[in-house]
């Protein structure tokens, strides 16, 4: 009994350390995977990021490693050039993403706190990409409205990862939409919400998990029926779906 309860305080630990949990049912097939695949390969910095964000009281917020790993493939894979991030925090994907780009890589990074950016800044600086970041600290709307108005930013963007308030990525993908080109890709995070996409509802659910539920099931619902982007879901970290605009 007590080595079971050790065991599962172990646990809980180990996935501290990674953010959050993983949607995955088998806690010991999650961390196989962190292990065996994920990290002896994450690059040193996005290493010391994590471990610096581990430590910060809101680490809950962190993209996992695995994610991180999965979107540094999917930038080569896609040959992405300009990019954006809407929800920065310490900068975990931030950094994954920056060294995934070539050396003259941009991305657009906006989050309405740079006090937790500026705690990866270091890091980031170290790996020598801090170049390739125009960090905004501003809600993202208005920055997004900003360059709609302006005209020259239509069609510009090979790839946007959406990583902030929930309640708002409706509003985004009405503007991501003109500004991602064609045949870019839009990447929502956090589409499977803590599983409680599926929760019934009396569940017990935490009070921001239930408040943001129902903006996630609109979302998924409208991407799903959306004709201009083809879509493709993933249990990757809290669920990301990928939108790639074809019209
Ligand atoms: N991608 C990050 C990472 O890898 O660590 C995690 C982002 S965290 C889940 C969400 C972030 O969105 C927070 O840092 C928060 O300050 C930011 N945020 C919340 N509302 C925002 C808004 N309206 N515009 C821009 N950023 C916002
Ligand atoms: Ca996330």
């Amino acid at each position: 009994m007590a080595e079971n309860v050790e065991s599962k305080e172990n646990q809980a630990g180990r996935h501290q350390e990674v953010g959050h949990k993983s949607l995955l049912q088998s806690d010991a097939l999650y961390q196989y995977i962190l292990e065996t695949s994920v990290y002896p390969r994450e690059p040193e910095a996005m290493k010391e990021l994590r471990e610096i964000t581990a430590k910060h009281p809101w680490n809950i917020m962190t993209t996992s490693a695995d994610e991180g790993q999965f979107l540094n493939m999917l930038l080569k894979l896609i040959n992405a050039k300009n990019t954006m991030e809407i929800g920065v925090y310490t900068g975990y994907s931030l950094l994954a993403t920056a060294l995934a780009l070539p050396h003259d890589g941009k991305i657009l990074a906006m989050d309405v706190n740079r006090e937790n950016y500026e705690l990866g800044l270091p890091v980031i600086q170290k790996a020598g990409v801090a170049h390739k970041i125009d960090f905004r600290e501003s809600p993202a709307l208005p920055v997004l409205d900003q360059m709609i108005k302006n005209g020259n930013y239509h069609g510009t963007f090979d790839f946007i990862f959406v990583d902030a308030d929930k309640d708002n990525y409706l509003n985004y993908h009405k503007r991501l939409i003109d500004l991602v080109k064609i045949g870019g890709v839009i990447g929502y995070d956090n589409t499977l919400w803590n599983g409680s996409v599926v929760a019934p509802p009396d569940a017990p659910l935490r009070k921001y998990v239930r408040y943001y539920r129902d903006f996630v099931l609109e979302l998924n619902k409208a991407l799903a029926a959306d004709p201009r982007i083809e879509i493709c879901q993933l249990p990757v970290g809290d669920g990301i779906t990928l939108c790639r605009r074809i019209s």
